[in-house]
């Protein structure tokens, strides 16, 4: 049991749920508190309309018709999701209904579902008083579809009350339980919504579950702006403390960053490659002589001083 939450309440709750509101007119004075009492308040209905077209069915469930003249709801759950707010206060949605069936959902202590009603507009208690009401734009006829953006808005306007009101699920009901004289809504079931509230109520109002943090999509890129070149220059060109390869720093520094080790293997290759290449070319050299007699001796001190000028010659380029 509880007072009705204020016009500014209830929309600081809906949007805190995530639900996208749209303000019809007058909506926060709009009702027919003239007619009967709006409160203490013990749960929310749920309805559809029977109809197509958001902007004609925003327009008759503010308005009414000839028998039942409007606000027929607080607010209409349009296909889109969005929930076009048409009233504040009493309005014509609920009627009469099972006097046991509000007794379990002041007390929440049904368990699946409501007994079945087995009063009605004609002779039950005055729901109008006792529930805030949600009309939901649908043919009704079992086959209209419910779309996700809609019923995702149906469970996030009912976990909002629930929230405000420190309710179970078990305070949201269908038409169809309160009332003998009702079918609405058609199209999903009324335990599955419970469900739905009930999951979202243990969640913070925020909760996305299709965008939820853990999505790794969402999750910082460690490697993100870094380019090959930024690679390239760390492991080569932050060696501020030497390498092997120099004889001074191998004493006085044994603690070589990885990058150290890589520059001296490098400089090692490089080196090797040009001894090598000098071999070759002494040996080729040679072999063009050994017909005349050079002996092995002169080959080993050629070859030997064709690699001393390459080692020079790396000393003097890149030292
Ligand atoms: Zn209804």
């Amino acid at each position: 049991m509880a007072a009705p939450l204020t016009a500014a309440a209830v929309l600081t709750a809906l949007r805190a749920e995530g639900v996208r509101v749209v303000e019809v007119g007058n909506w926060r004075a709009h009702n027919r508190n003239q007619k009967g009492p709006w409160g203490p308040l013990n749960g929310s209905i749920v309805h559809h309309t029977v109809t197509r077209g958001t902007a004609s069915t925003a327009a008759m469930v503010r308005d009414g018709y000839a028998a039942l003249p409007g606000p027929l709801c607080h607010g209409m759950i349009a296909k889109d999701g969005r929930v076009h707010m048409v009233g504040w206060g009493r309005t014509n949605h609920a009627g009469g209904g099972d006097p046991k069936v509000l007794d379990q959902v002041v007390a929440e202590s049904y368990v699946a579902r409501p007994t079945p009603p087995t009063r009605g507009n004609s002779n039950g208690t005055d729901g109008n008083a006792r529930f805030y009401g949600w009309e939901c734009e649908n043919l009704g006829d079992g086959k209209d579809p419910w779309p996700k953006a809609q019923y995702d808005a149906i469970v996030r306007v009912q976990a909002a009350l629930c929230r405000a009101h420190k309710w179970s699920a078990k305070s949201v009901i269908g038409h169809l339980e309160w009332s003998s004289d009702k079918v609405d809504p058609r199209g999903f079931s009324m335990q599955q919504l419970r469900t739905d509230v009930s999951e979202r109520l243990k969640h913070p109002a925020s909760w996305n579950p299709g965008s939820a943090p853990t999505n790794p999509s969402t999750e910082e890129d460690p490697m993100a702006g870094i380019t090959k070149r930024d690679i390239f220059d760390a492991v080569w060109k932050t060696d501020a403390i030497g390498g092997p390869a120099d004889a001074a720093d191998h004493r006085t520094n044994p603690t070589w960053q990885p990058q150290s080790i890589l520059k001296d293997v490098q400089a090692r290759i490089r080196s090797m490659d040009k001894r090598m290449a000098a071999q070759t070319a002494a040996i080729t050299a040679l072999a063009g002589q050994v017909g005349g007699g050079a002996d092995t001796a002169t080959v080993v001190a050629a070859v030997e001083a064709a690699i001393e000028r390459a080692v020079i010659d790396i000393n003097t380029k890149e030292g």
